[in-house]
């Protein structure tokens, strides 16, 4: 047997079977017209957020990264709830501009930016998070050439990481941002050649549980933009201090907490130093906010045995969650918090492995989970598929498509 990981809270059962919202699972699927279905919960992202809200001094704002879910009603949804949000694609500019979002609500970071993608931010009024020198030099000639004054922010490659996180994005060589070293220099040249200065981006990584790391990482990325500041010899109009909120997805994970993350970073800015006195501040999130908001449900559509293993093969799969099959980014695979939702809550009964219908060994939802016995036909939830599930899994793999996504 291996553990599946921790349900979030604010899932229920009503007559044995999983509610979300208060809807029963079953009903949301008629509704839809079919499985595999991502089901988000406003309520939860708005209890999320609130929690969130209570915790954080009043004076840090919050950004919604959004390739962690880009589906347009969740979108609206969560715009009205945050103060700014980051795209990290030209792409992701369309998205936001469909929906009507004003520009100087974005932010634009991301290596690899091509020329018609910084035309278009720059046109839109969105802050450019520069990636390079190179990258800087491309966004004033453009800026130039359209006559608009570009908003530009530089992202720093730190000298430190966070510590713990699942996905490290500072400390030592990397592809994204600019070393710390080499910023003051370029923030003199950008703020001489007039640009619309709007400070510095510091991301140090993701998925972080623990409260004493993103405390640690906070104070670094404090102590690295007054650094940075002085030796430009200029004032921080705006920080974004990155995010790295984790979600617990796995048997032992704990909940951040973000009580002591927000006592830390309230006491932090009761003397900040003066290169940051009128900074807006920021954090950005994007799986805290949504992540354990969301669930895949898929149908059981067969019931096998082979070699004493018993296999629920699903309608669902990597095509549609990759990060639950363990194939993005994972080491050692293990397993996300799963569910039979037609039985939710009852007691386990069976060892069953829970498998997608890909013609691929990689296709696993569930390995050797305890689970009440579940038949064809049956609902499958997994868990903590808000973030990363349809927006960064290759739906088009065997031709399966997408899944069905709906904000109730
Ligand atoms: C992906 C990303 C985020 C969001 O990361 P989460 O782990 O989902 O919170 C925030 N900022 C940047 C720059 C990113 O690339």
């Amino acid at each position: 047997m291996k553990p599946v990981g921790p349900i979030p809270e604010g899932y229920s059962a009503i007559d044995g079977e999983l509610a979300i919202s208060g809807r029963r699972v079953s009903q949301l699927v008629e509704e839809a017209g079919r499985t595999p279905l991502f089901v988000y919960s406003k309520d939860l992202i708005a209890q999320r957020m609130a929690h969130l809200r209570g915790a954080m001094p009043g004076r840090i704002k919050v950004n919604y990264a959004i390739k962690a879910n880009s589906f347009a009603p969740l979108l609206e949804f969560i715009s009205k709830e945050v103060e700014g949000l980051d795209i990290a694609s030209g792409g992701e500019l369309e998205i936001l501009q469909a929906l009507g979002i004003a520009g100087e609500r974005i932010s634009f970071a991301g290596p690899g930016k091509r020329d018609a993608e910084l035309e278009a931010a720059i046109a839109a009024g969105a802050t450019l998070n520069l990636e390079s020198e190179n990258e800087a030099a491309r966004a004033l000639a453009i800026g130039e050439r359209l006559g608009i004054t570009p908003r530009l922010a530089i992202r720093v490659n730190p000298d430190f990481e966070l510590k713990g996180s699942g996905m490290k994005m500072g400390g030592g060589a990397k592809p994204f941002g600019i070393d710390a070293e080499r910023v003051p220099k370029l923030a003199k040249e950008i703020t001489d050649a007039g640009c619309e200065w709007r400070g510095l981006h510091i991301f140090t990584g993701s998925q972080a549980l623990g409260a004493d790391a993103v405390i640690e990482a906070q104070n670094n990325i404090l102590d690295l933009a007054d650094r940075i500041a002085k030796e430009a010899g200029l004032k921080l109009p705006k920080l974004n201090m990155g995010g790295g909120f984790g979600i617990p997805y796995f048997a032992g994970d704990t909940a951040l907490d973000i009580e002591s993350v927000g006592h830390s970073l309230s006491k932090r800015l009761e003397n900040l130093p003066e290169s940051l006195d009128g900074a807006e501040l920021f954090i950005e999130l994007g799986r805290y906010l949504v992540g354990e908001a969301g669930v895949y449900l898929t149908r059981i559509i067969d019931r096998k045995v082979s070699h004493g293993e018993t296999y629920l093969v699903t309608d669902g799969g990597l095509h549609h969650q990759l990060a639950a099959s363990g194939n993005f980014g994972t080491v050692v695979r293990r397993n996300y918090p799963v569910a039979i939702a037609s039985h939710f809550g009852s007691e386990p009964t069976e060892i069953a492995n829970i498998v997608g219908c890909l013609c691929t060994p990689l296709d696993r939802l569930a390995d050797k989970a305890h689970l009440p016995r579940a038949e064809v036909g049956d609902l499958v939830a997994v868990f903590c598929a808000g973030a990363y599930g349809a927006s960064a899994s290759p739906s088009a793999f065997l031709g399966q498509g997408p899944a069905k996504e709906v904000l109730i």
